[in-house]
């Protein structure tokens, strides 16, 4: 930090503060986490100088010597870790890259079929009126049953009757293992595209504690930053059943990313993909994995024995989203209250729920990044009891706050992994 404090104090200050906010709270966003030391440096580093327009070995400038082999490397490492023959690296973040792939696949009039909102899944989904997805392409969009978990046999009709071009198999607030095997037998039923998009947990499929959808998707998308635990960014990877249906399917997509849809790729964030995909190769990340989601159960387990309605009675993930209607607080509410004793999560939808995004019924909660910070199943129970505490008013916030505070000085972020 000694170059930006010379030069711009107030960024200097803002950043070494919330560096000190991220050590001293819990973050229980599940789609957050702490990137290596490593990952920082690739992405601190000077190939963010570089324009690089183009794929390894067809550029539209000089120079490329390096940062041709740095993105080769990032594209073998993913190609290995998922088992697919193609991968591109470039998409900025997660939502560009579902972009890149409707445009590229999609006419207008084809319909794209998505999990909405509030059952769990991404706006980038056909969210209507106020995404891309939802104003530029016919989207009809399924629910979750009524218990919270996707009806397979509904879902099969569904589909049957609106005959996507797109079927997307993914979620962000959804706390149950999807069946990506179903999934693909019904996109197969209509000859649709099964894209899965499992920005939220790659991780988990890399540590092997989320079965892998490569098999049976056509086209699969993933950020980078979330349970992968890289730098902000994302892939697009092309399967071989997804070849087989479209052998174009690979260029077509790298086509639809550059020129289509982006500029010149951020060779740094590449790099820091290449290195958190080096750190997933490990031994250590399966561990890292399996502990999620053991925490998870045992976080959700706490809850639920204080009186806390998760929906589907739990989890088999990293998440899980807690219907807070009959403790009498509303999301928002709890969010902020929350966020006064150290614990950072976000208000978010429930299944079918009355109330609107902005202030909705419920909380979720994941464990991704506490794991990181290595945590078990014994702080999770703590973590839990906190939560209740504040949740049923039985203590301050200030008073948890201490007890937070406690627990971060315990567990660092690690600078390595
Ligand atoms: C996070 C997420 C995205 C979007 O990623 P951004 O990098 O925030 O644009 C897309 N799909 C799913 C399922 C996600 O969880």
């Amino acid at each position: 930090m000694k170059y930006i404090t010379q030069t711009d104090r107030a960024i200097a200050k803002l950043i070494s503060a919330e560096r000190r906010r991220q050590e001293q709270t819990l973050m229980l966003i599940p789609s957050e986490n702490y990137a290596s030391q490593a990952v920082e440096e690739a992405v601190g580093s000077p190939l963010g100088n570089k324009y690089a327009e183009g794929y390894p070995q067809k550029r539209y400038y000089q120079g490329q010597t390096f940062v041709d082999q740095v993105e080769q490397l990032a594209i073998e490492r993913a190609k290995k870790l998922f088992g697919v023959p193609h991968v591109n690296v470039q998409p900025y973040s997660g939502s560009p890259a579902n972009a890149a792939v409707y445009f590229n696949l999609l006419n207008s009039g084809d319909v794209v079929m998505g999990l909405t909102l509030s059952s769990g899944g991404h706006l980038t989904h056909g969210h209507p009126k106020i995404t891309f997805s939802g104003k530029f392409f016919t989207s009809i969009q399924y629910e979750v049953g009524k218990d919270g978990v996707i009806d397979y046999d509904q879902l099969a009709k569904f589909v049957k009757k609106h005959k996507p071009k797109i079927l997307v198999a993914g979620t962000t607030a959804y706390p149950r293992v999807l069946n990506f095997k179903r999934f693909g037998e019904i996109a197969g039923s209509v000859g649709a595209y099964l894209l899965a998009d499992i920005s939220h947990i790659a991780g988990l499929i890399i540590a092997g504690v989320h079965p892998s959808p490569t098999a049976f998707a056509h086209v699969v998308m993933t950020t980078t930053h979330k349970t992968l635990r890289g730098p902000r960014g994302a892939m697009i990877l092309v399967t071989s059943r997804g070849l087989k249906k479209d052998k174009d399917l690979a260029s077509k997509i790298d086509k639809a990313v550059f020129p289509g849809l982006q500029g010149g790729p951020h060779i740094n964030t590449i790099a820091g993909i290449a290195v958190a995909l080096t750190e997933a190769s490990t031994a250590r990340f399966k561990k890292y994995g399996q502990q999620i989601v053991k925490n998870a159960k045992a976080l959700a387990q706490t809850l639920m024995i204080n009186g806390v309605n998760l929906t589907t009675g739990g989890t088999d993930n990293h998440l899980m989203v807690a219907d807070l209607r009959s403790l009498n607080i509303k999301g928002k509410d709890a969010a902020i209250l929350l966020e006064k004793a150290g614990i950072v999560l976000n208000y978010n939808t429930v299944p079918f729920d009355p109330n609107p995004p902005f202030n909705p019924s419920g909380i979720r909660l994941g464990t991704p990044a506490v794991t990181s910070r290595g945590m078990k199943e014994k702080e999770m129970k703590k973590i839990g009891e906190l939560i209740v505490t504040i949740l049923k008013k039985k203590l301050t916030a200030a008073e948890v706050l201490k007890e937070v505070r406690q627990l971060c000085r315990r567990f660092h972020i690690p600078k390595a992994y």
